[in-house]
């Protein structure tokens, strides 16, 4: 039992799960527990000064906002004391004794898949941004302590309000009292116990460089034994020339926690229509932006230096998203209210400006740096493609689009639109498209033959995304975007053939053109309602068939798409064109003319139709497609033995 007192509550259970973790598991990396309690120091100060600039009064209105770090190597002692907003008994219960943000769960989920990790490395690595991210930052101090205090007094309330302190070991129980030992006049002082193997935090040099490491840039004093310890500029300010380049990525490193240098930065200033400062970096690494990192995006807002508001999200449209860093303006006052924020005017100035310059910048990149252009394009390219939707900016957003396609020499290869539209054809106004999961598939695809044959490039959409920014853009530069799926049978007619089609089959006698239509009734007849119709096609030139959709229809991914946000798990009833000069078609004409009732043509009818829903991304009942392929597969053995004379 940890020291017993009326006080004893236990920590919730996902506490203990977590404490349990971080008591146990985690012995690399274990400084981030400074960065964690610091940054919580400097929450605290802010908040205070925030209701301070509302034109509240705290307690000790003229105490400095600071953060006080002393060592003691004889007690093994580290305490980190801040002036800040400072929490009431009930508070220290319900801060410290559960997990505020749901994030618990998933924070253990994500702490096993890190572990998971080959390299200690990056598991640790790993470890300390999840700390942060979900909120259990202040547990982590039990990496190195073994006991903690947490004496607090708030800067608010009525008469003079008591200072409390939280005790505990960190294993499953804490306890709260009226402290009786040393109290601060305002604020929060914690006071960490080091665990026997860490006593390596309680050295001055050794706190000093995790601060320089991990909490440079905090807004507020950070002394060290009565030393300060952060005394960097806010570099956003500097002039250009001024700073280094070590210092942009130092900054950079400091701000967003990545241990790789940015691929790109933007350092604005601007005057007009609104002031203001900005230090943009663009990640060298894909941020995984969609699911749960969705609105985990936006600059940080300082007003005159003043930390305003983290991640705001105002300041960037979402298709910037992948923008790190901060802007800082004269234009708005210190004691702005978070809900008056949302519709400022001033910031939404800002965010033009920044969208402006941004595309300007991204621009020159792919004019004069193709190559990081292509790189901006492979990390983030998910990202910006969504700018489709900014209107006002939208040819500009389209002619920075990349894709991949059928004109390039492999999958990572780029193409712009307008170098699309240099290799075409005087007469064509279509971007053409197809949708694939990947290189191979597209090449694959029959529609692809009539497009390869006339020498009429097609771009290739790996993501689901794509197809709806290809509807949203309608226009570029007067062409319009067209999957190949839905091209009329005509679309290609004025087009030369660029390819020669290996041999051509002998054109049909009369006779047997008109024998062909009554073997495509036949197939009608024993695919039923599957099909909407069976037709000659004008569009293949290797493959026997293809599924197409009845004119106007969507493209088939776009189908499945709909399909299961529906729910809906029917099959697409579509029209199947079939290829006249196929050398198989030309036997099952014969077949058909011997017999049109052969059980074999009906049982190739089907195999025909299923291997066109295989290509389509449909399988529906795979039992009965390779039962049908095994009974072929046993009927030309059995021809092919006989024929051998085997
Ligand atoms: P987070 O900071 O993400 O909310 P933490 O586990 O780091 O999660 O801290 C939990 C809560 O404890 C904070 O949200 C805050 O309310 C409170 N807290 C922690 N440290 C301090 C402090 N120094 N001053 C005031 N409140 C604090
Ligand atoms: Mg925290």
């Amino acid at each position: 039992m940890p020291e017993s007192g009326e006080n004893q509550q236990e920590f919730r259970a996902e506490v203990r799960k977590v404490l349990n973790i971080l008591t146990h598991s985690l012995y690399t990396n274990r400084e981030i527990f400074l960065r964690e309690l610091i940054s919580n120091a400097s929450d605290a100060l802010d908040k205070l000064r925030y209701r301070i600039n509302k034109g509240e009064k705290p307690r000790h209105e003229d105490m400095a906002l600071e953060i006080r770090i002393s060592l003691d190597k004889d007690t093994k002692t580290l305490t980190i004391a801040d002036t800040g907003l400072g929490m009431t008994a009930e508070e220290l219960a319900e801060n410290l004794g559960t997990i505020a943000k749901s994030g618990s769960e998933q924070f253990l989920a994500d702490l096993a898949t890190a572990s998971g990790q080959n390299s200690e490395e990056a598991a640790t690595a790993d470890a300390a941004n999840i700390i942060g991210r979900f909120g259990v930052g202040f547990y982590s101090v039990f990496m190195v302590a073994k006991k903690v205090e947490v004496t607090s007094r708030p800067a608010f309330g009525e008469g003079d309000p008591a200072a409390n302190v939280w005790t505990s070991d960190g294993l499953g129980t804490f306890s709260v009292r009226q402290s009786d030992g040393e109290k601060p006049e305002r604020g929060t002082i914690i006071k960490a116990y080091l665990k026997d193997d860490a006593d390596e935090f309680a050295e001055k040099y050794r706190i000093e460089s995790i601060i320089r490491k991990h909490s440079a840039f905090i807004p507020f004093p950070i002394f060290v034994d009565g030393d300060q310890v952060n005394t960097q500029a806010a570099i956003w300010r500097e002039p250009k020339s001024a700073v280094s380049q070590e210092q942009y990525d130092n900054f950079y490193k400091a701000i967003t926690y990545d241990h790789k240098n940015p691929l790109d930065r933007q350092h604005i200033s601007v005057d007009v229509p609104v002031q203001f400062t900005a230090l943009l970096y663009t990640p060298d690494d894909a941020v995984e932006f969609f699911g749960a990192e969705r609105d985990n995006y936006g600059l940080d807002l300082y007003a005159r230096r003043v930390l305003i508001q983290h991640r705001n999200q105002d300041l960037i449209p979402e298709y910037l998203a992948f923008l790190k860093g901060v802007v800082d303006t004269e234009d708005l006052p210190l004691n702005i209210s978070r809900e008056t924020l949302q519709e400022n005017v001033v910031l939404r100035k800002i965010n033009q400006v920044i969208t402006k310059q941004s595309l300007s910048h991204l621009e020159k990149m792919a004019e004069e740096e193709p190559e990081k252009y292509d790189r901006f394009w492979h990390l983030h390219g998910k990202v910006f493609k969504l700018g489709y939707r900014d209107y006002p900016n939208r040819e500009r957003v389209t002619a920075l689009l990349r894709f991949n396609s059928s004109a390039l020499g492999d999958s990572e290869a780029l193409t712009s639109l307008d170098q699309y539209m240099t290799r075409a054809p005087e007469a064509q106004k279509t971007f053409w498209y197809v949708t694939a999961p990947n290189r191979e598939a597209a090449r694959l695809n029959p529609h692809m033959e009539i497009f390869r044959k006339k020498g009429i490039e097609v771009l290739f959409l790996y993501e689901p995304v794509d197809e709806f920014v290809m509807e949203g853009l309608g226009k570029y530069k007067d062409w319009d975007f067209k999957s190949i799926e839905n091209a009329p049978a005509d679309a290609l007619s004025q087009f030369e053939d660029k390819e020669k089609a290996a041999e051509t089959a002998a054109p049909l006698s009369e006779d047997d053109v008109s024998a062909f239509d009554g073997l495509l009734g036949k197939m009608k007849e024993i695919l039923g309602d599957k099909v909407k119709e069976v037709k000659v096609s004008q569009r293949l030139a290797d493959s026997p068939a293809v599924l197409v959709s009845p004119d106007g229809g969507m493209t088939s991914s776009m189908e499945k798409l709909f399909k299961a946000m529906q729910q809906d798990e029917s099959l697409p009833v579509k029209v199947l064109e079939v290829n006249r000069d196929n050398p198989l078609l030309r036997d099952m004409l014969a077949i058909y003319k011997a017999d049109n009732n052969d059980r074999i043509l009906a049982e190739m009818t089907q195999s025909l139709f299923d291997s066109c829903m295989l290509l389509d991304g449909y399988l529906k009942d795979p039992q009965a497609l390779a039962q049908r392929m095994n009974e072929m597969l046993t009927q030309s053995a059995r021809w092919y033995t006989e024929i051998r004379k085997i």
